[in-house]
């Protein structure tokens, strides 16, 4: 049986994960317990109408059979079992879970509308697919429900239930990751302890930020969450719990989530291109970046047709790389679409070819008394103001410029790094 939550944050507090804890107890009553990993789904990332990080949670659970291994800790050990084939009286669960939901989530908070799933049918995984990438109606959604005969509930305006629907319908078919997520309250880690772990466990990703002296696995709002931590090995996320070993922790889960695979994105033309998508464009530079109002920089990118690429301040330092990007170098950009105006928001680049740059240094002798000759005007060629002589515009000094790019990726810092988004670090671990 799968259980669908999503939206129950508020821009501040709360946490869709911590729910899974209250989700937990109360499934104990009904003799439920986990039979797979929790989830955590990240959903299309440019909804405009999305809380803070557009996540949503799912839960496998049974009747259990035998213990597998420990995920999670909360007044007791959490297991992942097998499930025995016992009936489950659904509509009990939801009514269950509905009361969960109503008591946890914060529901006064404006843009705040939870959805709750409770299915024994897995939607299929283009249900997923369709919601990480573009935009997904809640009437898409109800035709779905109703399809795999899902109890399901939608508080407020029901948004909720769109990422509760892909939540489940989430398979790790192409790549998956995991979090472990510790809360408490009032725990705190320092940074040197931070550092030691992100050394001691290579499989683990977006730590910590070196370039920007920034600490990724805490959370900068007020919530319920001590850490988090990424990784590809789930072993190893234990072993980082430990190294980390923070008193406080009251419960802690390990998650398996789309995080840092890149699922949100579509290899496009620019022409095909459609607000609130992400998107992989290969292309030219077709204008020297450009410094705007805040520190941000824009571009434009050009197939057979253009979009301006931004790269705003928050990116800090790899600002320099789309600074010293050239009009005619080839290169994929990754990002999301903004809609006013269209403009692709850049996660990384891929540079395939930099142009050869040539620039003039130094005006051309004259010939007889050899001092610098003045130019007469664009393309027209040089004189002494001294001699008269004139000479042509090919005898000025030019030097090839040396490029700082190298044709290869570069990301964002940890620090401005979005949930789906891969970093290299995987892409180099994987490959
Ligand atoms: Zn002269």
């Amino acid at each position: 049986m799968w259980i669908g939550v999503d939206d129950t944050d508020s821009r501040k507090g709360m946490c869709t994960t911590y729910l899974v804890g209250d989700i937990l107890k109360e499934l104990w009553n009904y003799g439920l317990e986990l039979t797979g990993y929790p989830r955590l789904i990240r959903l299309n990332p440019n909804i405009p109408w999305k809380t803070r990080g557009n996540g949503a949670v799912a839960l496998e659970v049974g009747i259990p059979n035998k213990k597998l291994e420990k995920i999670g800790w909360m007044e007791k050990n959490i297991y992942r079992c097998t499930a025995k084939s016992d009936s489950i009286d659904f509509e009990k669960v939801t009514e269950g879970l509905k009361g969960v939901i109503q008591e946890n989530a914060e529901l006064d908070a404006e843009g705040t509308n939870p959805g709750l799933v409770v299915t024994q049918k897995k939607p299929p995984y283009g249900v997923y697919a369709k919601t990480v990438k573009e935009i997904v109606t809640l009437k898409e959604t109800r035709e779905i429900l109703d399809m795999v005969g899902a109890h399901s509930f939608g508080f407020k305006n029901g948004r909720g239930l769109i990422g509760a629907t892909a939540a489940v319908a989430w398979r790790p078919y192409t790549d998956k990751t995991y979090e472990l997520l510790a809360y408490g309250k009032n725990g705190k880690i320092s940074r040197e302890t931070i550092i030691r772990m992100d050394s001691c466990c290579p499989s683990t990703f977006d730590n910590y930020d070196y370039e920007n002296r920034h600490i990724q696995i805490m959370p900068h709002a007020p919530g319920p969450v001590i850490y988090g931590v990424r990784g590809d090995n789930e072993k190893e996320l234990k072993k980082a719990m430990h190294m980390l070993h923070v008193p406080e922790v009251q419960r802690w889960f390990l998650f398996e989530t789309n995080q840092g695979t890149d699922d949100h994105l579509q290899k496009k033309k620019i022409g095909d291109i459609h607000p609130y998508e992400s998107v992989s464009v290969t292309g030219y530079v077709a204008s020297l970046p450009q410094t705007i109002t805040g520190g941000h920089l824009i571009f434009s990118l050009e197939d057979t047709e253009k979009i301006d690429c931004a790269c705003y301040e928050p990116t800090k330092k790899f600002r320099n790389v789309i600074r010293s990007l050239y009009p005619g170098d080839k290169i994929t950009v990754y990002g999301g679409i903004r809609k006013h105006p269209i403009t692709l928001n850049i996660e990384k680049i891929q540079i395939h070819e930099l142009v050869t740059i040539h620039s003039k240094v130094a005006n051309p002798l004259c010939p007889l008394c050899k001092r610098h000759m003045k130019s007469i005007g664009k393309n027209d060629g040089y004189r002494c103001r001294r001699c008269g002589i004139k000479t042509g515009e090919e005898k000025a000094k030019i030097v090839k410029i040396k490029r700082k790019l190298r044709p290869i990726f570069y990301e964002v810092p940890v620090v401005a790094r979005r949930h789906l988004a891969k970093p290299l670090k995987r892409m180099q671990n994987l490959s």
